[in-house]
């Protein structure tokens, strides 16, 4: 005598009422399979639990890349590091798999020229540590002043502290743009000594520390900023030229090359005429 088969809507109810999005659209194949090919029971349960699990980290990491503000197409795989050979990608692979630097709350500092490729390469990073399953938010230094000024005056600045330490890491570009003469630079100050060897930052720059002095209100909270930021680094010096200018120059080269060697084509087709 077989078994009365369970209900298939009350199963599609329970299965929304928990939350098992994948469950609910899988089930029917696989119970169909399961019975065709004679599974033990705790191999269909083991596979459509492994299957709601891998979706749901799936969705997890697709939620936390939205809300990185990270773009989407400076990764690790469109950089080129021998751009830049004075970094070594070893150890940029070794920050972009996260773990040891982020659990002490450690500081990378990205320095170079304009064009130099530090947000990209600071993107990049940013990206495969979402992968890794870390949470990361990319911001414009300036903007992010604004925001914890605004947050200031309003009372509410160490509520807005405490929610960025939802992140495992903040990318804060271009902090050498950020003035103290258009903003008040001191909550940049109170983010890097709230997140002090707990929480990580990585910060590009266009001026290593002996131009910081216009960033923050006085020289003492430069040097305290300086002192927390270095104390736990990696700094990544990247003084090359502009990659635009670079990559632009390139293509004029060989522009002219390609232009002389038809030039010399017709030479010779004009000669063996
Ligand atoms: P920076 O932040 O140092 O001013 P960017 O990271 O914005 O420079 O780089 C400028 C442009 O050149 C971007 O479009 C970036 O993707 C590209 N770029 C820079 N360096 C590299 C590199 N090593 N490989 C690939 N693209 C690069
Ligand atoms: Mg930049």
């Amino acid at each position: 005598m077989s078994t009365p088969a369970y209900d298939a809507g009350r199963l599609a109810l329970m299965l929304n009422e928990l939350r098992l999005p994948t469950i609910a659209r899988l089930w029917p194949e696989f119970a169909q399979r399961s019975d065709k090919e004679g599974w033990q029971a705790t191999r269909l349960l083991g596979a459509l639990l492994e299957h709601e699990l891998a979706e749901r980290a799936k969705r997890r990491i697709e939620r936390h890349r939205a809300e990185s503000h990270l773009d989407p197409t400076k990764t690790l795989a469109t950089f080129d590091f021998s751009m830049v050979p004075m970094v070594s990608k070893a150890h940029v692979m070794a920050l972009a798999t996260g773990d040891a630097w982020l659990e002490k709350g450690a500081t990378a500092l990205l320095f170079g020229p304009p064009g130099a490729g530090k947000s990209h390469l600071g993107s990049a990073i940013g990206h495969a540590l979402i992968d890794a399953g870390y949470r990361v938010m990319f911001t414009r230094t300036s903007e992010l002043v604004q925001k914890l000024q605004a947050a200031r005056q309003s009372l509410q600045l160490p509520s807005a502290l405490a929610k960025l330490d939802r992140f495992d890491l903040i990318i804060l570009d271009d902090l050498s743009y950020a003035r103290k003469d258009q903003a008040e630079t001191s909550v940049l100050f109170e983010l890097i000594a709230e997140r002090y060897e707990r929480r990580s930052l990585l910060i590009t720059a266009n001026q290593p520390f002996s131009g910081w002095n216009d960033v923050f209100p006085d020289p003492g909270m430069t040097v305290a900023a300086i002192d927390r930021l270095v104390h736990h680094s990696t700094i990544f010096e990247m003084n090359v030229e502009s990659y635009r200018r670079r990559t632009a120059s390139d293509k004029q080269n060989s522009r002219r090359r390609q232009s002389s060697s038809d030039n010399q084509k017709e030479g010779a087709t004009n000669m063996a005429e």
